[in-house]
Parts: C-alpha cells; sequence; structure tokens
C-alpha cells in the first residue's frame, strides 16, 4: 500500500503577508515548505499542497478564455467565494497547471500526483451565460482540460487525480462522458476523488468511471461507506481517506491502523492509497503535519506486520 495526500494542506502563515514583487519567489519557497512537511511525515506520493491556487474554481477559471469572474457569492454562513462565469465559448488560453508541476518535480525526488479540477465540477461551480445546456458547457471545458493533461503528461506526469466533489448521481453519465473526454489519447495513471457526497446514491455506477482509482473519504462518517464497497465487490484501486479534515483532533496511529484494517477487508493492500478525507488546507499546519506523520506510522507498522 502506498500513503499520498488529496492535494491542498495549509499554506505557511507568512505567504499572505508577502507584497505583491515578491509573490512568486514566496510561492516557490511555500511549496518548499509543504513539500519537505509531506517529505518528513513520511508520505510517498506527494502534492505541492496547491499552494499556487487560490481557490479550486476561480483558478482555472481565471486560466481559462470565456469565463469572467464577477465578484464574490455568498454560499454559506459567511462563507463567499469568487463565482465565475462562462460568457463566450471556451477555449485554451495557455498552461494551467504545468508550471507547479515542473517546479514540484524540481523540489521533490519522490512521485508527485496532479490534482485537477473536473470539468463537471467546474461548470456546477459557475454561472453558465453562454452555452445551451450543461452538458456542452462541460464538454467544452473537458476538452480543454485534456489538452492540459496532454501537456502535464509530456512534462512527465505519472499521476493524475481528477476532483469532482459535485458529482451527482443524476448526471454520472455526463461525468463518465467527461473524464473520457478529459482523459482521451492519455496513458497515465487516474484517480477521481470525490468527497462528502452520497456514495450509496453514487454507486456501483461509479465503479464504470473509466479511472484506476477511486479516491473516497471514509473518516468522516466513521468508516461506514466501506460496507457499500463491499456489497458492490469493488475492483479498482482505492484511495482510502481515513483522516477527517474537517477535525483538528489528531487520529492516534492505532486508530489510523485499525481504519486500515478494514479497509484491507474490501482492497488488496497493493490496490490501497492510504490518504486524508479530502484537502487539508483548513488546519491548522502543524495539526496537518501530525495527522500525516501519524497515518504514514499506521502504514509503516501494517506493512512490517503483513511483511513478517
Ligand atoms: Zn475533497
Amino acid at each position: 500500500m502506498k500513503t499520498t495526500v488529496v492535494g491542498s494542506y495549509p499554506k505557511p502563515k507568512w505567504l499572505k503577508y508577502v507584497p505583491e514583487k515578491d509573490k512568486l519567489e514566496a510561492i516557490k519557497d511555500a511549496v518548499r515548505a509543504v513539500v519537505k512537511d509531506q517529505e518528513v511525515a513520511g508520505v510517498e506520493i506527494l502534492s505541492d499542497g496547491e499552494v499556487w491556487r487560490d481557490e479550486m474554481t476561480s483558478y482555472f477559471a481565471n486560466r481559462i478564455d470565456g469565463f469572467v469572474i464577477y465578484g464574490e457569492v455568498r454560499v454559506w454562513g459567511n462563507t463567499y467565494y469568487p463565482k465565475p462565469a462562462i460568457v463566450d465559448e471556451l477555449r485554451y488560453r495557455k498552461p494551467i497547471l504545468l508550471q507547479e508541476f515542473e517546479f514540484l518535480k524540481k523540489v521533490t525526488d519522490r512521485k508527485v500526483k496532479v490534482p485537477i479540477t473536473g470539468a463537471y465540477t467546474l461548470v456546477e461551480w459557475s454561472f453558465n451565460e453562454y452555452y445551451n445546456s450543461k452538458e456542452e458547457a462541460v464538454y467544452a471545458l473537458a476538452e480543454i482540460l485534456n489538452e492540459e493533461v496532454k501537456r502535464l503528461v509530456k512534462a512527465g506526469a505519472d499521476f493524475i487525480q481528477i476532483d469532482e466533489p459535485a458529482i451527482n448521481s443524476k448526471d454520472l453519465e455526463v461525468v463518465e462522458n467527461a473524464i473520457e473526454i478529459t482523459l482521451k489519447g492519455i496513458k497515465v495513471y487516474t484517480a477521481l476523488h470525490i468527497c462528502y457526497n452520497d456514495y450509496r446514491k453514487l454507486f456501483p455506477e461509479v465503479m464504470d468511471l473509466k479511472v484506476n482509482q477511486l479516491d473516497l473519504e471514509f473518516a468522516n462518517r466513521k468508516f461506514e461507506d466501506l460496507e457499500i464497497l463491499k456489497e458492490y465487490s469493488f475492483d479498482k484501486d482505492l484511495g482510502f481517506g481515513c483522516i477527517d479534515v474537517h477535525s483538528k483532533r489528531v487520529e492516534s496511529v492505532e486508530e489510523i491502523f485499525k481504519a486500515i484494517e478494514k479497509a484491507l477487508e474490501v482492497v488488496d493492500s497493493r490496490k490501497l492509497y492510504v490518504d486524508p478525507d479530502c484537502g487539508l488546507k483548513l488546519l491548522p499546519r502543524n495539526i496537518a503535519f501530525r495527522k500525516l506523520k501519524n497515518m504514514c506510522e499506521a502504514v509503516k507498522i501494517i506493512t512490517f506486520i503483513n511483511e513478517a
């Protein structure tokens, strides 16, 4: 089994105080810090913590022609986010994630993954004022992501993760087509990350999606959803979210160990990728680090026992 992360990691606090003229250098230093945290914690497949990205929708919308961002929209309570709107034909402008990926490869020798917000979620979380239907917008965007994934793979990326938190059982066919368009003509290991969703409604159809791995969140619901996977003889690689990213309580090594044992009843250890439920960005950095460290420690012990 392997250890990995979903994507985001708490940004170093000083980053927000850096003046604009020094921002690029500071972001690179922040990536180095975030990568070092993951390496010290023992994570095998790293990300750059999505340090470059301000937000998972607008970051993409800002870099694709056809989008504008009107301003902050209230999503819940006092949380606002810059909601993009599609106002023209979507077109590929320039590389979106290539710079991030190339820099990450320079600062670590470990294997890395590239998380990409999926076309379906990007459209669901934007206004569509141009295309006649949601499907049309999703497929146009998937073509653009395909162009980007091609560049990433050409630059050496070998693990692409598509994030589709907005996935909905009513639109599974649209998501399926979008994933096929996003990955067409590309040979690369792929995962689909889905979180805070009703898995009961997505199974078993979600297992037909053409990705190698489903990365799901289990800690948040006390691992009950493993039962669904058992019912449907889960046969893909499993990204096993076993760290609650909404809680500051640091899970003990023993607790994570027991959770992994449960996951091993569902999939073979060779098909298991142990990670947190979702991105860690909302946690204090020291807590995110300690959670990852305990997760990796638990994997080390269970691997040792299994091999003995
Ligand atoms: Zn997530």
